[in-house]
């Protein structure tokens, strides 16, 4: 079967394969784009001047720098904090690796707290109860764009005189409290992967306290040099290659501003999404649905957690069965202590009963900026069909 079309089994009507996410790029960016292909100069330079400018303006004139990924951009900022080899940096089982694969490439130990199981976000108490004299940082994690606890999280890092680097690859316009998420806090991450709301292809920026950070950041960004005068050249840290290119910078600028645009249509998909789900027949099946804030989550995933004990044939046979009816779904994430790399250094399943369920149960269903409310029906149509043949009682 053709996975870019078919024909539903449900209504008879031939459409389009709806994946679970696809980045909007207008004509206007692509011509921009085209612009700077044509200007003669490629990589870092103008454009992202431009974009990171744009960036920290958005985030109420605090100090920015772009990076070529979300990952880069997390390293620097542990390197800014001076997290190395000997301290521990307490974070959230459940995200994408990124998030701790950082830690250990700056020499650090991550050192994981399960997650609330509503919030799905990393569990504060249980972060503060694990902090040693080693503990140099915290790194929460907004899961599909739901903020944690902004003022928890400050009170916390006050009180132990710890930093905050904000893992917020997914929440570029949410807020806490009304407060955009970067405008306020310690070093805040975010990302422009092509599934993240706001893309510049490959990308991230740091958001920053002050410009004697910024400086640094721009030395680890590319190989720690410093020019001075007309012709001089310094090395002092040993940074790496982390520079974003203009063409890129130059997407993310069309990106940005449609920022807002994206937020509105999210959450009104994710609405939509929450007003068809709840049934009583959805209930009876064991759908777990996402908190239903409107208000402060940019909704970058819409999640749900399936009945994993009551399906015989697990998520993938679900996610099998919604791909033959022309949806495609992903799963946002197997909890990161599982993997090979991690249970090498010590842990196990059961060390973070919720973290545990919910990945292996979790399923992310389609949302992005260009569907409409027809498509969030079709698939609240399949899922409803798929759950009723498998979820035994
Ligand atoms: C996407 C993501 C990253 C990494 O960003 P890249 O741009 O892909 O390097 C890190 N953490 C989280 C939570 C993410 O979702």
């Amino acid at each position: 079967m053709s996975a870019s079309s078919l024909i539903s089994p449900l209504t008879g009507i031939a459409r389009p394969f709806l994946p679970m996410t696809r980045p909007s790029i207008d004509e206007e960016t692509i011509e921009g784009v085209c612009e700077v292909l044509r200007s003669g100069w490629i990589t870092s330079g103008p454009k992202v001047k431009e974009f990171e400018q744009q960036l920290s303006e958005l985030f109420g004139g605090r100090p920015v720098r772009a990076f070529n990924s979300g990952t880069a951009t997390l390293e620097v900022a542990l390197r800014l904090a001076g997290v190395g080899p000997g301290d521990e940096v307490i974070t959230t089982p459940l995200s994408w690796v990124a998030t701790s694969n950082v830690i250990l490439n700056v020499g650090a130990r991550p050192v994981f707290v399960d997650i609330e199981p509503f919030t799905r976000n990393i569990n504060l108490e249980r972060a503060e109860a694990a902090i040693t004299p080693a503990t140099k940082a915290i790194m929460p994690v907004d899961l599909a764009g739901f903020p944690v606890d902004r003022g928890h999280l400050a009170r916390i890092a006050a009180k132990h005189g710890l930093r905050v680097i904000e893992d917020a690859a997914q929440s570029l316009g949410s807020n806490w409290e009304g407060k955009l998420i970067g405008s306020t806090g310690d070093l805040v991450s975010f990302s422009f992967h092509p599934n993240k709301n706001v893309t510049s292809i490959e990308g991230g920026c740091l958001v920053m306290n002050n410009e004697a950070e910024a400086a640094l950041a721009e030395q680890y960004r590319l190989q720690g040099v410093v020019r001075s005068g007309v012709d001089g050249m310094d090395v002092a840290v040993a940074g790496g290659k982390f520079n974003l290119t203009d063409v890129a910078a130059r997407v993310g600028i069309g990106q940005l501003r449609r920022l807002e645009e994206f937020t509105l249509a999210r959450r009104d998909l994710a609405w939509g999404y929450s007003e068809l789900l709840d049934t009583p027949e959805i209930k009876r099946l064991g759908l777990l649905l996402p908190l239903p804030d409107f208000k402060q989550s940019n909704w970058h995933m819409f999640q749900v957690v399936l009945p994993g004990r009551r399906l015989p044939g697990g998520r993938a046979a679900v996610m099998e069965a919604m791909k033959e009816l022309g949806i495609g779904t992903g799963v946002h994430y197997p909890p990161i202590h599982l993997f090979t790399l991690y249970r090498q250094m010590g842990w196990k399943p059961g060390d973070f009963k919720y973290a545990e369920e919910i990945g292996r149960n979790i399923l992310t269903l389609p949302l992005f900026p260009a569907m409409t409310m027809d498509d969030v029906r079709r698939v609240v149509d399949a899922l409803t069909v798929v759950l009723r043949t498998q979820v035994q009682s």
